[in-house]
This record gives C-alpha cells, sequence and structure tokens, in this order.
C-alpha cells in the first residue's frame, strides 16, 4: 500500500515565545521539522509528504525543503487557524491522489521511531485506523471543573494520544469533510474518525516520541538525541 504523510506545521508556537514557531528551531545543528521529516522519508513505503505551514513561512519551509534535499515532499500547502483545518488543507493536496493509506505526525516530534511507524503502517492495513498512545505512569483522576476528584480512571483503561495516527484515506477524508460540515472540533484525527462511528486501534506508542511545546521540552530534545545518537 502507498503511504502519505501529513507533518503538521501550521501553528505559529505562540506559547513557546521567541520569534519562531518551535518546529524550524534547531536542535544539534537542524530544524526539528527536518529531523521529523527525515524520519518518514527513510521509510520504504512512504511516497508523499504533505506540510501545511502558516502562510508567513510558507517561503521559508520551500526553501528549507529545498536546502535538505527531501524529495518525497511533495507539496507544502497553507494551513488553517486550528491544526484541525491544517489537516483538512492538507487533505486536500492532489499528492494525495494515488494514495492508500494517510498518516498524521506532529512536526514538533522528530524521535518518533521508524519500528513505530511501520508497526502502525502494517497495522492499518489491516484495521484501518491506528493510533500510538502511551498508558500514563501516574493514577488518573477525572475532576470537574473545581478540581474536584470524581473518579479514579485504572490506568490499563486509558492511553495518551499520540502521532502517528494512521488511516485508510477514504477514512481520514470523510472523517474531516464531516466534522467542517456539523463544525464538530475535535482534539486530534482520532476524535473525528471515531466520531465518524469507525473503530480506531490504539498501539503503545513510546515515551522517547515527545511533543517539543515548550522551553523545558527542548532541553529534553536534546538528552533523548544524545541518547538514540550515541
Ligand atoms: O500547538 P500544538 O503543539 O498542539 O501543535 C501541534 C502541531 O500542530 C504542531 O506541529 C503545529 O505546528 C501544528 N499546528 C498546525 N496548524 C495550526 C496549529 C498547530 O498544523 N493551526
Amino acid at each position: 500500500m502507498k503511504v502519505a504523510v501529513i507533518i503538521t506545521a501550521g501553528g505559529k508556537g505562540e506559547r513557546f515565545g521567541g520569534e519562531m514557531p518551535k518546529q524550524f528551531i534547531e536542535l544539534k545543528g537542524k530544524p526539528i521539522i527536518i529531523h521529523t521529516i527525515e524520519k518518514f522519508s527513510s521509510i520504504a513505503s512512504v511516497e508523499t509528504i504533505v506540510i501545511p505551514v502558516h502562510s508567513e513561512w510558507f517561503t521559508y519551509t520551500k526553501e528549507l525543503i529545498a536546502k535538505y534535499d527531501l524529495p518525497k515532499v511533495k507539496d507544502v500547502v497553507v494551513g488553517g487557524k486550528e491544526r484541525q483545518d491544517s489537516i483538512y488543507n492538507a487533505l486536500q493536496s492532489k499528492s494525495l491522489e494515488e494514495m492508500d493509506i494517510v498518516m498524521v505526525h506532529d512536526s514538533v516530534r522528530p524521535f518518533v521511531e521508524e519500528k513505530l511507524i511501520n508497526k502502525i503502517i502494517e497495522l492499518t492495513e489491516d484495521y484501518g485506523a491506528v493510533i500510538a498512545g502511551t498508558t500514563p505512569k501516574d493514577p488518573v483522576k477525572e475532576v470537574n471543573s473545581k478540581g474536584e476528584i470524581q473518579r479514579t480512571i485504572q490506568r490499563n483503561k486509558v492511553s495518551v494520544s499520540q502521532t502517528p495516527q494512521s488511516f485508510w484515506k477514504d477514512i481520514i477524508i470523510n472523517a474531516y469533510q464531516k466534522a467542517r460540515e456539523v463544525n464538530y472540533i475535535g482534539s486530534d484525527s482520532s476524535q473525528l474518525v471515531e466520531f465518524l462511528g469507525y473503530k480506531v486501534s490504539a498501539v503503545e506508542g513510546s515515551e522517547y516520541n515527545i511533543k517539543i511545546t515548550n522551553q523545558f521540552d527542548l532541553k529534553l530534545a536534546e538528552l533523548i538525541y544524545e541518547q538514540l545518537n550515541k
């Protein structure tokens, strides 16, 4: 099966601070987004990569792609207001036409392991909708708006959603279309697919697969990089 990956990079990184969105910040001399694209580029069945970016960073992204020679990046598109809108825009790309599976991955998760990507692709072939998720280490409580604990949730009944999230192309396209029609907002692609009525499976992700969101994560990312490249 032919696999495409949408690598989300449409955020302006306001939570992170600084003048550059976090995906463009260098980690060990290379922009975080390039580390991420290279991971997927090295997977044989991945043929197409589409990247939604904020309009202000469109030209810059194109220049970066050219500089690092990444031929699997077939399209850079302008993202939307929310992550969901950015993915919707990427799903309109003509370069997805021949594809069977579409994965979504955050540009700010550069440590996704090839083993995990391949496992998710393999499972998607059979099941149609598969995401990476981790089992929390700490007990999980449901709280109300005042912070009062309502109940304790068994850890093994919880999966904390990561990316990659992977789907048969028709499923993800229908999910984003439907969500747009009825104005449904989900916190990840999986939620939109669940809303459409499909069963999504979660496979154990990786603790290394962090989402670089703040300065602390960037420090952690340097340590993880050193650990993985010893
Ligand atoms: O802001 P957050 O960390 O949740 O963003 C996760 C990913 O979604 C980032 O890679 C970010 O660039 C992307 N994003 C997007 N379009 C937006 C907002 C965020 O592609 N409008």
